[in-house]
């Protein structure tokens, strides 16, 4: 996979200038960085033990949920296309007109996938795929494709994360991470703390010595209204533990960021 000059190809090993060995793969099409000293990849599940009990009872707790906006009701459909009834008479449109008529039922079911990380089971999501294991070296994950809502306008705003931490005890299974990015994107947001509930969940979850999330954003409710500048992005990141503090550490992520173009 060469789509970038300066990429290495998918599903791939090298070692780089300190003797680390590093491993790269595809899930979904995102790229996945791996890179452990020691040569062991955190993508081979089977070789590492499950976390146990204590992390499933993390994961449910009344706490966790609410601490992280995962205890909302479903989405009550009939109201959701009422409403897009009303919005539709409001706007002059004629709801009963051929073209329109399912819209409010459409329009309402779409909003309940968009919206969905907020009743999405994070025990389900993570399943076990938390491992302990003594690793120090950085995990990166680039170029994770998000969708979000923009909670101002509901209007669409995408990008995509760059996600990294630093393992204390415990390392997720690779494929979690872009999955943990969708649970906080799929909800009405702004950009800053979408960014930041990504970091404080791995956080949370890991309890890794550092975190750090930068998200790339081009939002629709800037593009198509307004002054409509339609090439303008935004970068938003948050940084936890090491990475606060050791530059050279941010340093080394940002590299890895900017050696993938996309943002
Ligand atoms: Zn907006």
């Amino acid at each position: 996979m060469t789509d970038n000059g300066n990429r290495l190809a998918a599903n791939g090993n090298y070692i780089n200038g300190n003797g680390h060995n590093k491993q790269y793969e595809t899930v979904n099409g995102r790229i996945i960085v791996t890179e452990f000293a020691n040569g062991a990849v955190a993508g081979h599940e089977s070789q590492l033990d499950t976390v146990a009990e204590d992390m499933q009872a993390k994961l449910e707790s009344p706490e966790l949920l609410h601490q992280f906006e995962l205890d909302f009701e479903p989405v009550d459909i009939d109201a959701a296309a009422q409403s897009i009834t009303g919005l539709l008479h409001a706007i002059g449109e004629d709801p009963n007109r051929e073209g329109l008529q399912d819209t409010p039922l459409r329009v309402a079911k779409a909003y309940q996938e968009l919206v969905s990380g907020y009743t999405t089971d994070p025990k389900a999501l993570i399943n076990n795929a938390v491992f302990d294991v003594e690793y120090d070296d950085m995990v990166i994950v680039t170029d994770i494709e998000y969708y979000s809502l923009c909670e101002h306008h509901m209007l669409p705003f995408m990008g995509h994360a760059h996600v990294a931490y630093i393992p204390g005890k415990k390392v997720v299974g690779l494929s979690k991470i872009p999955r943990i990015v969708d649970m906080f994107s799929r909800r009405l947001q702004v950009q800053e703390r979408l960014t930041r509930q990504i970091a404080e969940f791995i956080n949370e979850v890991l309890e890794p010595k550092a975190v750090a999330v930068v998200m790339g954003g081009q939002h629709m409710c800037s593009m198509i209204r307004g002054v409509k500048k339609h090439d303008s992005g935004m970068t938003t990141s948050a940084m936890l533990g090491e990475f606060k503090t050791d530059r050279e550490l941010r340093n080394e992520f940002m590299m890895h960021i900017q050696r993938s173009s996309k943002q």
